[in-house]
């Protein structure tokens, strides 16, 4: 990082093409901030024009509940981060659209639509910005913690991740598997970016009914989202725009997609056609006609 300015660990800009970050920018948050906030306590916390930030507890009392509280740890589930303190409880973090996990130096400028800095004394701040304002940084329970981590569905990339598990969870469902794969009580972390991708990658179309896949394309199925996350995950996460990881340098997976964005205007890499856009379980679409038929 040159100029010794912002350390930026993650910008989750989503504009013009607007997301939410899913597992793998998620994950690269997480790895990006991890060496540098475990084993830091919080010695300050600053709030700015949007306390409800930290939900319905009043400012005073987060400060109160937070500060000499030391980070032991970062996990991740799905979407969500819990930064977790060795004295039990923690912060648990939804970015959902346009949140911002950035570390900063002490007087350095706020960011724009910062809401919250928490001052460590490892001499950086975790400063938490949200052009929107839908995304939340929670002082929780442990209790209150797994009681939302239970609500959601395996990890991907995780072992028990099984072809077994997988076609246990989709038997009988009549929805549509694009549906299914973006449903968090089912599997953890993918959005609207990496389930096209995947559902490409395995040529299954995304209105195909969640039942009516069978043991060949589930077993694709699997291999594909593991495939994109963990692709996703190497470089550093997607950016559309204007995301940095801790080095300053941009997440490069966008270069990597193969359909996500380019429906009406792309051309599949792997026959030719002209990908299309369509809108499955409401949301924008992208597919390949020829490689992911539609047959039920
Ligand atoms: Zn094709």
């Amino acid at each position: 990082m040159s100029g010794g300015g912002i350390l930026i660990v993650c910008i989750l800009q989503l504009s013009p093409v607007q997301r939410m970050p899913e597992l793998p920018e998620v994950e690269t948050v997480r790895r990006s901030m991890s060496g540098r906030v475990i084993g830091s306590s919080i010695v300050s916390v600053e709030f700015r024009d949007f306390p409800g930030v930290v939900g319905d507890v009043l400012p005073d009392v987060f400060q109160q509940l937070v500060i000499g509280e030391r980070f032991e740890r970062i996990d991740r589930r799905g979407k969500h981060l819990w930064l977790a303190f060795d004295g039990g409880g923690g912060l648990f973090v939804h970015l959902m659209m346009t949140g911002q996990l950035v570390l900063v130096r002490p007087g350095d400028d706020a960011l724009r639509f910062e809401h919250l800095r928490l001052g460590l004394d490892s001499g950086w701040s975790l400063a938490y910005a949200d052009q929107r304002k839908f995304g939340r940084v929670l002082r929780l329970t442990d209790e209150a913690w797994e009681t939302i981590e239970r609500r959601i569905g395996p990890e991907p990339l995780d072992a028990q991740f099984s072809v077994e598990a997988l076609s246990a969870a989709m038997r009988n469902r009549k929805t549509p598997i694009k549906a299914f794969l973006l449903d968090q009580r089912r599997i953890a972390g993918i959005g609207n970016i990496y389930a096209d991708e995947g559902l490409y990658r395995a040529g299954i179309h995304p209105m195909r009914q969640t039942g009516s896949l069978d043991e060949a394309d589930i077993e694709r199925l699997r291999g594909a989202i593991r495939a994109v996350l963990s692709e996703g995950i190497e470089r550093r996460g997607t950016t559309l725009s204007d995301y940095r990881d801790a080095n300053g340098d941009v997440g490069t997976n966008a270069a990597n997609l193969r359909v996500y964005g380019r429906g009406g205007t792309g051309i599949c890499e792997q026959c030719g056609a002209q990908l299309v856009r369509l809108v499955v379980a409401g949301r924008g679409t992208h597919i390949c006609e020829i490689c992911q038929p539609l047959r039920d």
